[in-house]
C-alpha cells in the first residue's frame, strides 16, 4: 500500500426529509449569501427547489438563483455564474441536483475569487488556491461529486471535456441526501448512475499497487451491493431501501475511501470523456460501452486483476486459464449492463460510425502521450480499445 492522505471533511446528512435542514446547515457553515444552482427543471417539477428556498428563508439566508445547467455541463454557464456570483457577493455555492449541477457549482466556486480565466485550472495553467464553499442537495446517485473534490466541465469551443481535482478546496462542506428524491429518476438515468458509480470503483480496483486487500474488499463489496440493489430498483423504483443503498454506494464509490493507498487508473473515464464531449451522450452510457472494451483489451495485456475481479465480483469459477476467467467476467458485466437497459457498443449508444481517429487524437492531445496506469495506453492502444467497442 502506498502512503496516503485521506481528507474528507464533508458532512453527509442522509435520509427522509433531510432537505428541510438545508437552511440550518448553510448557516452552520457561516454563509451569508448563497447561489442556488440547478439544472433543466427536474427540481422545479418535483417541488424540491421550493422546499430548499423555504428552508433558506426560514434560516434567514439571502440567495440568488442560477438555473439551466445542462447534462455534460459547459463553460459558458460557468462564466455566467462567476459574473453573477461577483455581482451578488455570494459566499457559498449550493448545488441542487446531480453531477452536472455540482460540477458547475464547483467551477464557479474556484473561478469567482480568481482574477484570470477559470479554464486555466482545467488545462493546468494555474492552481486553485482559494474557492468559495460548496454545498449540495443531491438528486441522483451517479457522479459522486457530492463527496469528491472533482469537477468535469466541457469547453464549448473545441469540445474539450476536462476534469479538475482539488480535494482540499472543492469537496462540499455538506451534502444532503434523501433517497426519496431519486424516485422520480427515469430508468435510463438510474442505470447510467449505476454504471458511473461502478466505473468509479473499477478505476481504483484495477491497480498495480500491491497489498491493498482493504481497498480490494471495499471495492468488491460495494460493487456487489450495487449489482444487487440495481436489480431491485429497476423493478421497484420506489423501494426506499434499494434507493438508499445505491445512493450511499455512489458516494463511497468516489469519495476516495475505496482507493486509498492505490495508484488509480482512470483511462476508461478519459476515453469516455471524449465520447460524451464529441457526441454529447450520457456519461454513464458511454462508460457501459467503454469499460468492457478496456477490460477486453487488458485480457491480452495485463490479465491478473481482471481475472480476480471476474472471480470475486461475478462468481466465475477459478481456473489456471486466467484469460477465459477474465473474459467470462466481462461477459457477465455486459449482460448486467444490458439487463438494466444500458448500451455496450457504440451502435447501441446511437453512434453508428464513431470517428475513432478523432476520439483517440483528442484524448492524447488532452491527456498526453500515455493515458492510465494499470497499463499506460498509447494512442494506438486507445484506438484499439475504441474499436473493441464497435
Ligand atoms: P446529471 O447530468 O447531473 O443529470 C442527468 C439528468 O438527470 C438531467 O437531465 C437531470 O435533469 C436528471 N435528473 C437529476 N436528478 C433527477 C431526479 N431526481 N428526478 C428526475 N430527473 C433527474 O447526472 P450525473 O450523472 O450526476 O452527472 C453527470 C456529469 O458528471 C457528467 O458531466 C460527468 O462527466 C460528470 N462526472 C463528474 C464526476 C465528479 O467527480 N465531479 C465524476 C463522474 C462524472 P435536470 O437537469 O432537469 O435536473
Ligand atoms: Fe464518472
Amino acid at each position: 500500500m502506498n502512503n496516503f492522505i485521506f481528507y474528507s471533511p464533508t458532512e453527509f446528512v442522509f435520509g427522509r426529509g433531510t432537505e428541510a435542514q438545508t437552511g440550518v446547515l448553510v448557516k452552520k457553515y457561516g454563509a451569508h449569501k448563497v447561489m442556488v444552482v440547478y439544472g433543466g427543471g427536474s427540481v422545479v417539477r418535483s417541488g424540491l427547489l421550493a422546499c430548499v428556498e423555504k428552508s433558506l428563508q426560514e434560516a434567514g439566508i439571502a440567495y440568488c438563483m442560477l438555473g439551466g445547467v445542462q447534462p455534460n455541463p459547459v463553460d459558458t454557464k460557468v462564466y455566467e455564474g462567476i459574473e453573477l456570483c461577483r455581482k451578488e457577493q455570494v459566499d457559498m455555492m449550493l448545488a441542487v441536483g446531480g453531477g452536472s449541477v455540482i460540477d458547475t457549482a464547483k467551477a464557479i466556486a474556484a473561478g469567482a475569487p480568481y482574477d484570470g480565466d477559470f479554464w486555466d485550472f482545467y488545462i493546468g495553467k494555474s492552481i486553485v488556491t482559494k474557492a468559495l464553499k460548496v454545498a449540495v442537495v443531491l438528486t441522483i446517485p451517479a457522479a459522486g461529486s457530492e463527496g469528491s473534490g472533482n469537477t468535469v466541465i466541457t469547453k464549448v469551443d473545441g469540445l474539450q471535456k476536462l476534469s479538475l481535482r482539488v480535494p482540499s478546496l472543492l469537496r462540499p462542506v455538506f451534502a444532503v441526501m434523501n433517497p426519496e428524491l431519486t424516485y422520480t429518476l427515469p430508468p435510463f438515468q438510474t442505470a447510467c448512475g449505476i454504471a458511473d458509480m461502478m466505473a468509479h470503483i473499477m478505476e481504483r480496483y484495477f491497480t498495480n499497487t500491491q497489498e491493498v486487500e482493504i481497498g480490494d474488499c471495499l471495492c468488491e463489496g460495494t460493487l456487489l451491493a450495487i449489482i444487487k440493489e440495481a436489480a431491485t430498483v429497476m423493478k421497484e423504483p420506489q423501494n426506499y431501501g434499494a434507493r438508499a443503498n445505491l445512493m450511499w454506494c455512489g458516494t463511497i464509490a468516489h469519495n476516495g475511501t475505496c482507493g486509498v493507498g492505490c495508484e488509480e487508473d482512470w483511462a476508461s473515464h478519459f476515453l469516455e470523456h471524449e465520447i460524451s464531449a464529441i457526441y454529447n451522450v450520457t456519461h454513464g452510457a458511454g462508460l457501459s460501452v467503454i469499460f468492457p472494451a478496456w477490460m477486453t483489451w487488458m485480457v491480452e495485456h495485463h490479465v491478473d486483476k481482471i481475472a480476480q475481479y471476474a472471480i470475486r465480483v461475478w462468481g466465475v469459477p477459478e481456473s489456471e486459464d486466467k484469460k477465459s476467467v477474465a473474459l467470462e467476467g466481462i461477459s457477465r458485466l455486459k449482460a448486467f449492463f444490458k439487463s438494466i437497459g444500458l448500451p455496450v457498443t457504440f451502435a447501441e449508444l446511437g453512434i453508428e460510425n464513431p470517428d475513432i481517429d478523432r476520439l483517440a487524437d483528442s484524448l492524447h492531445r488532452n491527456k498526453g502521450e500515455l493515458v492510465g496506469n494499470y497499463v499506460q495506453l498509447t494512442q494506438k492502444d486507445s484506438e484499439e480499445i475504441y474499436r473493441l467497442a464497435l
